[in-house]
């Protein structure tokens, strides 16, 4: 999905070496090339008075401008004016639903009118009336309707982003969905997971079981021959999919290759996360209403936590995951945006890390940490995407800030002035 040449496509002056100069801080996220945990998610590898040299799209030098504005290269390069801005990583979404074919504006007014998610999904809304658009819906529209929402999210930011199928619920849908996030030409780059356990769709009400094992004997297996998704994830929760049928999809998925993901824990405690550490998940995600035992369980194991502040914050509710918790017990905590058109309409990651901050008492640091190089090795992309190193792609953002932590410490603002992917531009605020 990557191209070649962004620059070229966007009418923009190709070169094959750019230099970043005059930037505040260039914060390099350089560390170890995994998810880092508890104290090792305050490390975002600051540089200041950097500069970054870019050749055919990677980063070849990072370090002191007094060095690299001498290299023969650097003098040939064109210039990108980073004075009083502030350079980071380009920001890594790691759990949304991105492909919707329309916002749910009455679900939105119901909801603000009082109406809870039941009451809203017996009316005919919530997951299963977007399912209903997405089954009228050409293959055409749902591929300009997925480009549009990675032009949104690159807007804030964004440069890689994990988009799940789940509104087809039907074998040929669901496929349909996953080809789409395959085709689409976007300003990100897009990681599909397969997510067709993701409600029970309304003509398999009474036999949950029966729709399962279609998923497992004839979904799973398409998606994995065709090559349409890395991850498989499951929605187990006590309106969706019990703990025992989640490894049943777990054992299905994993014989087929796919990676593990799982929400877990949103609105209740039914062994999720304890499913997950057991199979080996690479992130459980949601956990707002995570229990003690499972924290700690949680923060010894390999699997990342992917929390999702926007949707307690959008739902109108109050309890966030324990954010503060889990780092200090030792865990690898990633944020993503949940982007969806029901419980988080938000593109934006700079958002969620205000949210992160200020409701979850997470230092900006941590934040920063969150939304790159934790939220890269939860797409299990941690040796390609989330750090500003030499020999890596150049995916960077430069943020119209003096310091990092205004990012999200401007709540609701959007500060980002420029985003290149591969060394070109993709972005700019105020238009190409
Ligand atoms: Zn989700």
């Amino acid at each position: 999905m990557r191209r070649a040449n962004e620059s070229t496509r966007l009418g923009v002056r190709p070169s094959n070496a750019l230099l970043v100069r005059g930037a505040r801080q260039i914060v390099t996220m350089r560390g170890p090339v995994r998810a880092r945990r508890g104290a090792e998610m305050s490390q975002t590898g600051i540089v200041t008075g950097a500069a970054m040299l870019v050749e055919n799209g990677r980063i070849t030098q990072v370090g002191p401008a007094s060095r690299i504005e001498n290299l023969t290269q650097a003098k040939r390069a064109v210039e990108v004016d980073a004075s009083g801005c502030v350079v980071v990583p380009g920001l890594v979404d790691c759990h949304t639903h991105l492909l919707f074919p329309a916002p749910r504006l009455q679900d939105y007014e119901k909801r603000i009118g009082g109406a809870t998610y039941e009451e809203i999904a017996a009316s005919g809304g919530g997951i299963l009336s977007t399912v209903r658009a997405v089954r009228c819906s050409t293959a055409a529209g749902l591929e300009a309707a997925a480009a549009r929402s990675l032009e949104l999210m690159a807007s804030h930011g964004t440069l890689l982003a994990e988009a799940k199928s789940g509104y087809g619920l039907e074998t040929g849908l669901e496929l349909r969905l996953l080809r789409a996030l395959h085709r689409v030409s976007g300003p990100a780059e897009v990681v599909p997971t397969c997510l067709g356990a993701h409600a029970i769709p309304p003509e398999w009400k009474q036999d949950p079981d029966g729709y399962l094992a279609g998923v497992c004997a004839e979904l799973l297996p398409e998606v994995a021959r065709h090559k349409l998704a890395e991850f498989a994830d499951i929605y187990c929760d006590s309106a969706a999919f019990s703990a025992e049928q989640s490894a049943r999809y777990f054992d299905a998925a994993t014989r087929l290759g796919f990676g593990l993901k799982i929400h877990a824990s949103q609105f209740s405690s039914i062994g999720a996360v304890e499913l997950a550490v057991t199979w080996g998940a690479v992130s459980a995600d949601h956990l707002e209403a995570i229990e003690e035992a499972d924290a700690e369980l949680l923060a010894r194991s390999g699997t990342i936590a992917v929390l999702l502040p926007a949707s307690v914050l959008h739902l109108g509710l109050n309890r966030y995951a324990p954010a503060r918790k889990l780092i200090d017990l030792g865990a690898a905590v990633a944020l993503a945006t949940d982007f969806n058109p029901g419980s988080s309409p938000t593109p934006s990651l700079p958002l969620v890390m205000s949210l992160a901050c200020a409701q979850m008492r997470m230092s900006p640091a941590e934040a920063m940490t969150a939304v790159t190089v934790n939220a890269a090795a939860a797409l299990r992309r941690a040796e390609s995407a989330g750090m500003l190193e030499s020999g890596r792609a150049a995916d960077f953002c430069i943020f119209n800030v003096q310091d990092y932590r205004e990012i999200p410490y401007y709540l609701g603002a959007n500060l980002l002035r420029t985003a290149y992917r591969a060394g070109g531009p993709v972005f700019h605020q105020g238009g190409m």
